[in-house]
């Protein structure tokens, strides 16, 4: 442990890696701590097959198209990763942060961006009966697998871009999609809202508003759904063969609270100029944190990564040295080589990062 790092990233997710890119492209050698064994954060965990079209310059891309893009984007600058590596504490001495993980293994820096997105990305329930007794029987929060709904009966519940986006995709390879939500309003952006009201006016889906599910039925798995509207009361009983519950995922703020970082009401880190939190030396990008006019997009978080690599290395350098920069490219020839082996004492490495 006698390494000091110029700084280490925790979370390989979007954030993270642009994070990591830009600190490279200041000359730094960044090293990322990945909690899971894989980069790509929320993209590649959650949405891997589900289509991308907001990132500038890409049409269209999945959620693994884009993680795997990143990743190869981010091997240019050659940074360290480790991963199964999950920060639980913190400790600064004399401006030198030590940072434990799970693991046991600890690691120090003279900088700390925090990129942890949502934490442990534990969904919020929506409290139905039998939701508990048939998760992971064809209930579920997130979608991996787009082929595993073929030909099915699906029920989407939640009016947030989730729910909108699962509701589009999966129209296409389902037998039928229903989309039931507890009230008018939405937190979706308008334009998805009226691309599935759309789709329900044509008879592609059915958006079924203020629903809620009243009995999941079903001898090992979900069967059928007792649908009712919460205003009237009337009952619609579905055969359904998924339920996909998309109400969010509650941020797992209990270890940044230890770390004693600032946080909003909602358990978001509070940052200030520059990707600045309320502690000397860390800085937070990405979904974990919160500002007035933030919107947890993968655009937003970009340009905080370039932020705060600029910030880092002020901070780690002084003024007027290195952080994001305009990069003339990689020194060696291309390779598209993002090839992770796992000889590193056990540890996974990019390969070019040996
Ligand atoms: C279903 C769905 C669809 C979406 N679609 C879009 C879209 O189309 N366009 C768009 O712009 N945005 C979309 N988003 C939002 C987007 O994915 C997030 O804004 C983005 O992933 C946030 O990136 P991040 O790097 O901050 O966090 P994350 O992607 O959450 O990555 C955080 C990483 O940190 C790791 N980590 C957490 N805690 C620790 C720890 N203690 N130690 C080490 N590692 C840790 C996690 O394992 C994870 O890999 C979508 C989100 C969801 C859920």
């Amino acid at each position: 442990m006698d390494k000091i790092y110029d700084v280490i990233i925790i979370g390989g997710g979007p954030a993270g890696l642009m994070t990591a890119f830009y600190c490279g492209t200041g000359g730094m050698k960044p090293m990322i701590l990945e909690a899971l064994d894989f980069l790509g954060g929320q993209s590649a965990a959650l949405y891997p097959e589900k289509p991308v079209y907001d990132v500038p310059a890409i049409l269209e891309c999945t959620g693994q198209e884009l993680s795997d893009s990143l990743t190869e984007q981010v091997m240019q600058i050659e940074p360290y990763v480790e991963f199964n590596q999950s920060v639980e504490s913190i400790k600064q001495v004399d401006g030198v942060w030590t940072l434990t993980c799970k693991s046991g293994k600890v690691y120090q820096t003279k900088a700390i961006v925090v990129a942890t997105g949502k934490g442990a990305f534990s969904p919020i329930k929506i409290g139905c009966p039998g939701e508990d007794d048939y998760h992971g029987k064809g209930l579920c929060y997130s979608v991996k697998h787009i082929a595993d709904f073929k030909g099915q009966d699906i029920l989407i519940v939640g009016g947030g871009d989730s729910a909108m986006d699962w509701t589009c995709t999966l129209k296409d390879v389902a037998k039928s999609v229903t989309l039931i939500h507890r009230r008018d309003g939405f937190k979706a952006h308008i334009g998805a809202v009226n691309q599935v009201k759309a789709l329900s006016e044509a008879g592609e889906i059915q958006m079924l508003i203020p629903y809620e599910i009243k009995k999941i039925e079903g001898a090992n798995k979900v069967e059928k759904v007792t649908i009712f509207n919460n205003q009237t009361n009337e009952e619609t009983v579905k055969p359904i063969q998924s339920i996909i519950i998309c109400a969010g995922f509650r941020p797992t703020a209990d270890a940044l609270k230890q770390w004693g970082l600032e946080l909003n009401e909602k358990g978001f880190i509070k940052t200030h100029e520059i990707c600045k939190t309320n502690l000397s030396g860390i800085f937070a990008v990405g979904d974990a944190t919160e500002y007035p006019g933030k919107r947890h997009l993968i655009v937003m978080e970009f340009g905080e990564a370039a932020s705060a690599a600029g910030a880092v290395s002020t901070h780690v350098y002084g003024k007027g040295k290195g952080g994001a920069e305009w990069w003339a490219g990689p020194k060696k020839k291309k390779t598209g080589n993002t090839e992770i082996d796992k000889d590193n004492n056990g540890q996974k490495q990019p390969v070019s990062a040996k």
